[in-house]
């Protein structure tokens, strides 16, 4: 028998033994007793009940070896839409949840008088950007491609209970595009741009596909093959959107300058002032804000 304070600080003590983050226990509780935070205060000396308490030493006991609260859960939360997570798709990260609001912004000024914005997620994972864009612009028609046939499993169960409006496509990058000649106004992509020799936390080495996580020796494999590739999936007027490492900005700008000489870009930083996002404009103005 415990309270609702009385397991959380328990669980707090054994995070910071277990190098975990403390916010991860209220956060997990949040999620298990389905009560908003304020409410789960307002109880927060009320005794926790049983089948509650054994549900949380079970996901604590796992969170505590490492293992990411998504996959405790099975779900995790990205723009407000519910995903389900597993080992085969990458957990959705907040700063992604940046670059679907950048890229809305940029449907809004660049594609407002389309009818139809074609727009492609590469490497798509949960699903978690392709169907945040969908839902968020009615314009949108999207295509969602991936390499593992696992992951897209997991994103089209995501489009349905989202209920957005999705073509899935396998294969390698923009390939499946090309061979059906797609043509697109908005290509997006969150590619794996990990260097392969990096060291990464536990949680996501052990937990998450390596896939979705490792780009080559520079990490920078992905882009190279889509800048390659994107002038036959590109229409005549179009804009792409990556998110990238932090501390990427300097080679990606050199790639893009080799690859793409006659395109503008700009990279666009989180809301830790990081370098996280990169924009192409193939024959559209740089937008100044
Ligand atoms: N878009 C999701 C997100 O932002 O949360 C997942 C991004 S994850 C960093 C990269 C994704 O690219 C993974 O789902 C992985 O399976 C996929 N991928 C890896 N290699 C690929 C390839 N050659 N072609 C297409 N997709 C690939
Ligand atoms: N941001 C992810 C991580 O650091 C990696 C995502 C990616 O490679 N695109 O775990």
């Amino acid at each position: 028998m415990t309270t609702f304070a009385k397991a959380v600080r328990e669980y707090e003590k054994l995070c910071e033994q277990h190098d975990v983050p403390q916010e991860t226990v209220l956060a997990y509780l949040v999620e298990l007793s389905q009560l908003e935070r304020y409410n789960l205060y307002m109880h927060y000396d009320d005794e926790m009940p049983k089948d509650m308490e054994e549900l949380f030493d079970a996901g604590m006991k796992r969170i505590l070896n490492q293992e990411p609260m998504g996959h405790v859960l099975g779900y995790s939360w990205f723009y407000g839409y519910k995903m389900i997570v597993n080992e085969d798709v990458l957990i959705p990260r907040v700063e992604t949840e940046e670059l679907c609001a950048q890229v809305l912004m940029r449907m809004d000024h660049y594609f407002k008088d389309l009818d139809v914005i074609h727009t492609a997620d590469i490497g798509t994972g949960s699903g978690a950007i392709a169907i945040t864009v969908a839902k968020e612009e009615d314009k949108v028609d999207m295509i969602a491609t991936d390499i593992s046939v696992d992951a897209l499993k997991t994103a089209k169960e995501n489009a349905l209970n989202n209920e957005a409006k999705i073509s899935f496509m396998a294969g390698d990058m923009v390939k499946p595009l090309i061979e059906q000649g797609v043509k697109l106004d908005v290509l997006i992509s969150n590619p794996p741009y990990i260097p392969q020799e990096e060291e990464m936390e536990t949680s996501v080495v052990d937990f998450e596909p390596h896939v979705a996580l490792f780009g080559g020796n520079d990490g920078l494999f992905f882009y190279r093959s889509i800048f390659e590739d994107c002038s036959k999936v590109l229409k005549d007027k179009a804009f792409m959107a990556f998110e990238m490492g932090w501390d990427q900005r300097e080679r990606m700008s050199a790639l893009v300058e080799e690859y793409l000489p006659n395109d503008t870009y700009e990279f666009v930083q989180d809301i830790n002032g990081k370098d996280r996002m990169l924009f192409v404009y193939h024959n559209l103005e740089k937008w100044e804000k």
